[in-house]
This record gives structure tokens, C-alpha cells and sequence, in this order.
């Protein structure tokens, strides 16, 4: 079997920009000689998916007459020859979607979901938690409302971003007030026992990363995300050992190289890899074997679409003993459902594993051109006035 063709569809999630929390989405198909094709998805970021896109067609070159069973293979050269082992986000995003297609296309020339080629599952229903659930709301109750309805719909954990539309470092004390009647709003109106996670999205420094989190104690988040910059290890392992919330990381951090300080320096007690950047399917897989005898546990990003990123973390996750819980964005959900044939769905606050062959989700091409790119201007970039808020 040898590869013939790599194709690239961005897809407009129909989702309005709040506060910049919405991307074009990027699928890659891969043909083959034998009929079977692969669909994979990349990680995008507001206004960079261009460049995104870009490396794959580049590295679509170099796959272009190879076998698509050489996965491994082809990732170690790739990153050894072609990036010439300096990597960027741009291009995991790029390689990390050309895996996923792989990835599928093995599992249907072999006639097996893809989760039977890593080992096997450790579980059949995969627990999510939303993210994307509050749009439109600006004020604690405002927030308390939107999160009470989406714990009404039947998830028993829910994520957000108190600190949301600060990109300083430093924050002044009204700021950090209004963060806190935010959290103690949500988690006044959704009780005790739903999990709270909070995520500071890379915006503190150290200082205010610790002050912030002891404040919050008292609302009982589940954990604490990406305090402070994602490159800051020992900083980072600072704030986890002055608070009493756990430490989440990763997101922003790329294959098992990126990840190696944060174990060896006990900066995180859960990791949260994207399989959509990360490096693929079996890199999360490698990276969440790693964290194994650290006894650091993998909770997957998954800010992509709920059709082929989501079945990518599904068949992972299915596959890692030390999974926690995976994220999930409410709202695309709709679009999502339009441009795949048979939907995932959210049970309860579980999604069962695709049964299917490979990735054992397919995408509708004629719906994916109803959606075509779309123009986003990054609506969080400061100008100068901004600055003295
Ligand atoms: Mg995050």
C-alpha cells in the first residue's frame, strides 16, 4: 500500500469570537493506492491556522509513494530530517494531524478500531468534562447560570477561565476580585459535588499564580491549569509547592522531549497533552507512559472539533491506564454534527469509543465545503491604551 494523495480542509466551527475562544478547524485526508483513506485533524490557533496548513503540504511531500503502516517511522524522520529536530507549533499541529490519518488508515486496511493497536482498552466510556459553555456571559452570575445549565444537561465536571481577558502578568486587585466572585458564583450554583476545574490559560506570574490559588482554595477546584508560562518549569514547580490545588500542564508543550523537566522536576500533578499537537496518537500515548512511574496522570487537552480530534482522544485515552478525564467543547457540538456521519455523543458525562474501523468516525466532504474558511481578527491583541486598564 503506498500513499497518493494529502488533502487540507479548513472548516469554519460557526462559532462567534468571544473574547477570541473560537479557530478555523483543519482536517487532513490521505489517499492511498488500495482505495483506503485516513482522516486526521490538526490543532489550530486564531489566526494561525494558515501556517498550520502550510507544513502540511510540505510535509505531505515526503509522504507522498511511502507505506502508510511506517508511522513511527516516519514521525522520528521527519522530526530528525525535515525539522532538522527544532520543532515549532506549527508544525506538530501539521504532523500530529498527518499521524491521526495514519492512524486510521491502518486500522482499516486492518479491519479494527484503532484503540485494539495500542494495546488494547483500559475502558469502554470515556469521562468528559465541558469547556466552551458559558458564551455570552460577563458577569458571576451570569457564569453561575450558564454553568448550572450545562450541569442540568447531564455533565458531572465543568472548566473555565476566571481570569479570562488579562494577558498581564501582573493583575490589580480589582481584577483578582472579580476572578474570585466568579469562581464562588459557579461553584455556589453547582454544589459540592460537580468538579470545578479553573484555568488560568498561561497568564500569571509565579507571585500572583500563588496568591490567586490560595484564594481560591476555599471554592474547591478540581485543579488549577496552566498558572503561569508554559516554558517556566521550575517556576511552575514553585507555584505547585505553595498551593493546595493540582497542578495541570501541557497543553502548550510538545512530544516527550518538552515533557521530560516537568516529571523529573515534579511540576504538574496531571498532564494535559493534545493529540492534535502533541506529536499524534502514540507520542500521548508514549507521554502518558512516561508520567506512569512519576505517578502523574493525563487528563487530554482537546480544544478541536468533535468529530476526528475528539475520536483521536477517545481512542488514546481508551488506551492509557493513568487517563482522568477528558475535555469537551459544548459548543461545537453543532457544527460538529453536521460535517460527520454518526455524531459522538455525551452520555451522562461519558462518550463511548468509537466501534468502527481506524478512527471509526467519518466526515461528510460535501458538508465540510458549506463551511469554508473563515476571516477571524484575534480580538485579545492589546493596543497601547489597553495597557493601562
Ligand atoms: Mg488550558
Amino acid at each position: 500500500m503506498k500513499i497518493t494523495d494529502i488533502k487540507t480542509f479548513f472548516v469554519d466551527p460557526g462559532v462567534t469570537v468571544d473574547l477570541g475562544d473560537t479557530k478555523n478547524w483543519l482536517f487532513i485526508r490521505i489517499e492511498t493506492d488500495e482505495g483506503i483513506y485516513g482522516w486526521g485533524e490538526c490543532y489550530t490557533l486564531l489566526d494561525r491556522e494558515k501556517s498550520i496548513a502550510a507544513y502540511v503540504n510540505h510535509i505531505g511531500h515526503y509522504l507522498i509513494g511511502r507505506n502508510p503502516l511506517n508511522i513511527k517511522h516516519f514521525t522520528t524522520v521527519m522530526y530528525e530530517d525535515y525539522a532538522d529536530k527544532q520543532g515549532a507549533m506549527d508544525y506538530f499541529c501539521a504532523i500530529s494531524g498527518i499521524e491521526q490519518a495514519l492512524w486510521d488508515i491502518v486500522g482499516k486496511w486492518l479491519n479494527t478500531p484503532v484503540y485494539n493497536l495500542l494495546g488494547g482498552p483500559c475502558r469502554d466510556k470515556i469521562k468528559v468534562y465541558a469547556n466552551g459553555w458559558w458564551e455570552g456571559a460577563r458577569t458571576p452570575e451570569e457564569f453561575a447560570r450558564k454553568a448550572t445549565q450545562v450541569v442540568e444537561s447531564g455533565f458531572k465536571a465543568l472548566k473555565f477561565y476566571p481570569f479570562d481577558g488579562l494577558k498581564q502578568t501582573y493583575i490589580s486587585k480589582q481584577k483578582e476580585q472579580f476572578a474570585i466572585e466568579k469562581v464562588r458564583a459557579v461553584r455556589e450554583a453547582i454544589g459540592p459535588d460537580i468538579d470545578l476545574m479553573i484555568d488560568v490559560y498561561r497568564i500569571l506570574s509565579p507571585l500572583y499564580a500563588i496568591k490567586a490559588a490560595r484564594m481560591l482554595e476555599e471554592f474547591k477546584p478540581f485543579w488549577y491549569e496552566e498558572p503561569i508560562a508554559p516554558d517556566s518549569i521550575d517556576d511552575l514547580a514553585e507555584v505547585r509547592r505553595n498551593i493546595n490545588i493540582p497542578i495541570v500542564t501541557g497543553e502548550a508543550l510538545y512530544t516527550k522531549s518538552d515533557y521530560r523537566q516537568v516529571f523529573e522536576k515534579r511540576a504538574a500533578d496531571i498532564i494535559n497533552p493534545d493529540v492534535c499537537s502533541c506529536g499524534g496518537i502514540l507520542e500521548m500515548k508514549e507521554i502518558a507512559a512516561m508520567a506512569e512511574p512519576y505517578q502523574v496522570i493525563v487528563s487530554p487537552h482537546n480544544y478541536n472539533s468533535n468529530t476526528i480530534g475528539l475520536a483521536a482522544s477517545l481512542h488514546v485515552s481508551a488506551c492509557i491506564p493513568n487517563f482522568l478525564i477528558l475535555e469537551y467543547f459544548v459548543n461545537f457540538k453543532v457544527r460538529s454534527d453536521e460535517i460527520s456521519v454518526g455524531p459522538l455523543n455525551v452520555e451522562d458525562g461519558y462518550i463511548s469509543i468509537p466501534k468502527g474501523p481506524g478512527l471509526g468516525v467519518e466526515i461528510n466532504e460535501k458538508a465540510l465545503a458549506r463551511y469554508p474558511y473563515r476571516d477571524f481578527v484575534n480580538p485579545a491583541v492589546r493596543s497601547r491604551c489597553d495597557e493601562s486598564s
